[in-house]
């Protein structure tokens, strides 16, 4: 069996705790209008054409993005990765795309990594059946679950999906046991009005258990929008601006009346 990755990314420290390895894993079943990885939108690898200038002269070449892995595969690159991760506590994640559209070879890849005794995380939209969460919490150590709105007509306008399994897997996995950290994207427009950010807050508070360990909150950025521009994808953030840093200090010191630690970025 093997898995479809578009990127492998070693001594990431935005992934979990310590230093990790991240594998970016192809397909997802959402389509966030902000999304920063739309690379990793399709189940399928892809050619483009990179287009480089040097000087007035443009060079094109064609680029595979989606590459098969095995579990081998992966055991091999995170044994000469692992004294970094060891010393420092860190570990593997998967993310994506959704890494739970290929549930089956995430499972395997779990399991290969719990059996070499590495920590393992993964970064999901919460996007999948109960059924599929709950083959892979045994070999999950902490997942990084995002948390885009509440309301889901709003859910469904901005990402294509309804967000009402989404709770319902978030109240699920907060029983787990497993750590658990919220990412909550913080969009202009689409989540971050004051009413929507108290809720939320609310939410969090009410539902929260010895699980959950952080909320990390992401300020939207426009570093992807190069990428729309080679995948010719249409880019649909293009008059959005980012958050400043006093809106997210204010937004940071709300969640914090939850009790949870809370870290801007990830
Ligand atoms: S869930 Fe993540 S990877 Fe999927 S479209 Fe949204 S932002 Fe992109």
């Amino acid at each position: 069996m093997k898995g479809l990755i578009f990127s492998v990314r070693k001594y990431s420290i935005h992934d979990g705790p310590g230093i990790r390895v991240t594998f970016f894993m192809k397909g997802c079943p959402l389509k966030c209008r902000w999304c920063h990885n739309p690379e990793g939108i399709s189940p399928f690898p892809e050619m483009v054409i990179q287009t480089n200038k040097i000087g007035e002269r443009e060079f094109s070449k064609n680029e595979e993005v989606g590459t098969y892995y095995s579990v081998e595969d992966i055991l091999e690159i995170l044994d000469k990765e692992k004294v970094f991760f060891n010393q420092s506590k860190g570990g593997i994640t998967f993310s994506g795309g959704e890494p739970m559209l290929q549930v089956e070879f995430l499972l395997e890849a779990l399991k290969g990594c719990k059996e070499n005794g590495y920590h393992t995380a993964v970064d999901t939209s919460g996007y999948s059946s109960a059924d599929n969460y709950r083959s892979i919490i045994p070999f999950t150590d902490l997942f990084l679950f995002d948390i885009k709105h509440l309301d889901e007509a709003k859910h469904i306008e901005s990402t294509g999906v309804s967000n009402t399994g989404i709770i319902e897997n978030y109240r699920h996995l907060l029983e787990s046991g497993k750590d658990i950290m919220i990412r909550i994207p913080v969009i202009p427009g689409f989540n971050d009005d004051t009413d929507h950010l108290e809720r939320l807050k609310n939410f969090i508070s009410s539902t929260k258990t010895a699980s959950l360990k952080r909320i990390n909150l992401l300020p939207f950025h426009k570093t992807a929008s190069s990428k729309y521009k080679k995948f010719n994808f249409p880019y649909l953030m293009e008059g959005i601006i980012p958050p400043d840093e006093g809106k997210m200090r204010k937004i940071k010191e709300l969640f914090m009346e939850t009790g949870i630690k809370v870290k801007i970025g990830g």
